[in-house]
């Protein structure tokens, strides 16, 4: 299979060659052929699948034969979470539009930069790519109108609603036209995902190039488990943190409280570490994920909720400062490690009261953990 057999344009064909994308990805074959003949495609995808290029090469298809709107209207909205998503999809679609006809103007707007520019700057423009909050509040200015909207693309969309995005978004559907084309892309396919899939997709192609869960990759997941009484568990954790070496870590904890908490508990003692959870401005959780990235914070405090939003591939440590209550959040949460060549580790606190729940999750997994009496260690 080559892009030729996928309809695409002779313009499009050499912005590909000129990156050196000679092959399409599976959810590209796919993706292509139904978005060009209008359908509503349910993909289910991660970052690296190919997936940007899998909607953005029809839709750069269809601008070439769409009519021009009037102003400050767009026929394509591309709503993603992040504004580094943002500009990373703005980008692919200015690359691979580079050799058309007809020239497409495509937007990245997004917030915690000054409004002022976005909205001088919406002037026939064929392609939005926009966050929620920001496209709302530009919306709400009238300095964009949704109601000529022939494609909306979800890109993301379980950390879009993961994130809580929930109520932006759900406000954005109704500012949009009921006959339009949906695209919706996500790593998973989670209950808020289908929520939304069964609520604005019309019998869509459903694409799944997602690997399945890793639930039987578990035994790659180095594990142990610390019994430790609830008292101890700080200094269990520092002791850890030293003895481990570890500037990358992602700990669990069950209630937004703990977290905020437990972070400034680390910070007096000299530990940079940030909470993300569902109290948290999108600004501070995209803030603390970079620092954390970048290990300028080494500890990143999460509920699980929040722990779906968070894209890092790989990580080398996860601790359950808690325990979740259940089993499926924990193999969730200790999943972030997994990885053949270099499986990471997971640890696990485990007080006298919650023995018996941790057994619990042991035999859900059906794997035994090795436990290690933390007294002799702090
Ligand atoms: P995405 O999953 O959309 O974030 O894309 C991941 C990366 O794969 C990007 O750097 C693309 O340029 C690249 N890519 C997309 N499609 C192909 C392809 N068919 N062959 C090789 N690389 C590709």
């Amino acid at each position: 299979m080559s892009f030729l057999n996928l309809g695409l344009a002779p313009s499009l064909l050499r912005a590909l060659e000129g990156q050196n994308i000679t092959k399409p990805y599976p959810i590209q074959e796919k993706a292509i052929p139904s978005i060009i003949f209008g359908r509503d495609v349910l993909g289910i995808a991660k970052t690296g699948s190919g997936k940007t290029a899998s909607y953005v090469l029809p839709i750069l298809m269809a601008t070439q034969g769409q009519q021009e709107l009037r102003d400050r209207h767009v026929a394509t909205l591309v709503i993603v979470p992040t504004r580094e998503l943002a500009v990373q999809v703005q980008e692919v679609f200015q690359s691979l539009g580079e050799f058309l006809p007809r020239p497409v103007k495509t937007m990245a707007v997004f917030g915690g930069v000054s409004i002022n520019p976005q909205m001088k700057g919406l002037f026939g423009v064929n392609v939005l790519v926009a966050t929620p909050g920001r496209l709302l509040e530009l919306a709400e200015n009238k300095a964009i109108h949704l109601d000529s909207v022939k494609t909306l693309v979800l890109d993301e969309a379980d950390k879009l609603l993961n994130l809580g995005f929930q109520e932006e978004m759900n406000r954005i559907f109704g500012l949009l036209p009921k006959k339009r084309q949906n695209l919706l892309f996500s790593a998973t396919l989670d209950e808020n995902v289908d929520q939304v899939n069964k609520l604005i997709l019309n019998n869509p192609e459903v694409i799944n190039v997602a690997p399945e869960e890793q639930e039987n990759n578990i035994e790659l997941i180095n594990q142990t488990g610390y019994f430790v009484n609830e008292e101890n568990k700080g200094p269990l954790f520092r002791y850890l943190l030293d003895e481990k070496d570890m500037d990358q870590v992602l700990v669990f904890v069950s209630s937004i409280f703990k977290a905020d908490h437990l972070v400034k508990k680390l910070t007096k003692n000299g530990i940079k570490a940030a909470a993300i959870h569902g109290k948290k401005s999108q600004g501070s959780r995209t803030d603390s994920l970079v620092k954390f990235k970048n290990k300028n914070i080494n500890v990143l405090v999460a509920t699980d909720l929040l722990a779906r939003g968070i894209d890092i591939e790989f990580l080398p440590f996860v601790i359950n400062y808690e325990l979740p209550r259940s089993p499926k959040d924990f193999v969730h949460r200790i999943g972030r490690t997994g990885r053949a060549e270099n499986p990471g580790e997971a640890i696990t606190f485990v007080t006298p009261e919650d023995a018996h729940h941790f057994k619990i999750i042991q035999k859900k997994m059906k794997k035994r953990v090795d436990m290690i009496e933390s007294d002799k260690l702090i």
